[in-house]
């Protein structure tokens, strides 16, 4: 090579890793509005627009999930009128996911009414089912023991989703914090609420199932059923350490995780070791989806709500593509935004969930 061509070639290497400086591989604040998002687990029962109206301007999708929280059959099928309702107003916006209820759970046939439900809900356009935490936490079985998600009566329901070729959002168990005492809990929102649900308090509860019996029975469903397309809602209950988190996705290769309402462990976890954190999403950003956990029953004022959205949004946005020092009344003391490449924020904020929801497919 002569000495002109290596000049050349020399100052061409130069000028591109120039021009791949930290605006190439990094977001702002200021790209919020531009880039495509989803928030992949919330809850709209009304049928007014607020809550989509603010998605729209912050350009995300939606994943709205009906929850068997009364633990009756006529809960569900009242929440899965609005989510239909919601996703006919906007289809390109919203997916759906159904559930079941327990409420008959003991009565002869009720897979069999669940499975009829579920096939009237995907013939609507479901794409999959919520499991609560009520299965493993409060329905009993004949015996008063807890009934687990394990409980070979659920296997038939699987089955079907399987066959069906839907998914399932699983939010078992609870935060490890729920059985801790009150003054180790590492998050504001988990100690001020268990200090007023002492009843779901599990830590004063030490004769009912266990934080590792919860899990087990959620990873021995999914032994079971190794076709099923699993999300584990809410960091999948292993929302306390990271490293416990990517160990369970390097045993369960298909499984992905939503963050609704654990961004508090997140920052907490952050402040004890952030480049641990920032690893952990940089490499699984393509098994994990931005949620909230937000909602929307209609008795908020509009303004409000919007605010809240858009401040909750904008937040967690900061804190994944930016180094900004931060704040939140999650967790006490400040932390640092994780500034993750944009690849990996696009994972976490649209691609993920558009491979597991099928979002820009219709
Ligand atoms: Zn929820």
């Amino acid at each position: 090579m002569s000495k002109y061509l290596l000049f050349a070639f020399a100052t061409f290497i130069c000028l591109s890793l120039l021009s791949c400086g930290d605006n190439e591989m990094y977001y702002t604040v200021d790209d919020f509005a531009a880039v495509e998002k989803a928030d992949v687990h919330i809850h709209i029962r009304t049928h007014r627009n607020s809550f989509v109206e603010q998605a729209i301007k912050d350009n995300f999708s939606l994943v709205n999930i009906v929850v068997d929280g009364a633990g009756t059959w006529e809960g569900v099928r009242n929440q899965f009128k609005y989510v239909k309702m919601q996703h006919e107003n906007h289809p390109e916006r919203f997916r759906m996911v159904t559930a079941v209820s327990v409420e008959d759970f003991h009565e002869p046939g009720w897979a069999d009414r669940s499975i009829a439900w579920l096939d009237s809900c995907f013939d609507q356009g479901a794409v999959g089912v919520k499991f609560w935490k009520n299965i493993g936490m409060v329905l009993k079985d004949t015996n008063q023991q807890n009934v687990m998600l394990d409980d070979p009566r659920f296997d038939p329901v699987f089955k079907h989703i399987i066959q069906r070729d839907k998914m399932v959002v699983g939010h078992l168990g609870e935060p490890l914090n729920c059985w801790l005492p009150l003054e180790e809990m590492t998050t504001n929102n988990d100690r001020n609420y268990f200090e007023e649900h002492p009843q779901y308090h599990m830590y004063l509860h030490p004769e009912l199932p266990s934080y590792q019996d919860q899990m087990d029975a959620r990873n021995q469903r999914l032994d079971k059923n190794p076709e099923l397309k699993f999300a584990g809602a809410h960091m999948a209950s292993i929302e306390w350490n990271v490293d416990t988190l990517a160990a369970w996705f390097e045993q369960y290769p298909d499984a992905t995780i939503d963050l609704a309402a654990r961004m508090g462990q997140v920052f907490y976890q952050t402040q004890q070791d952030r480049e641990r954190v920032r690893n952990f999403f940089q490499k699984y950003s393509n098994r994990i989806m931005y949620a909230t956990d937000l909602g929307d029953n209609g008795s908020s004022e509009v303004e409000n709500l919007q605010t809240n959205l858009h401040e909750v949004w904008l937040r967690d946005w900061t804190y994944f593509s930016t180094d900004q020092q931060m704040e939140s009344d999650l967790v006490n003391g400040s932390f640092q935004g994780i500034q993750l490449t944009k690849e990996a924020v696009n994972n976490i904020f649209y691609n993920t969930a558009r491979r597991v929801f099928g979002f820009g497919t219709q």
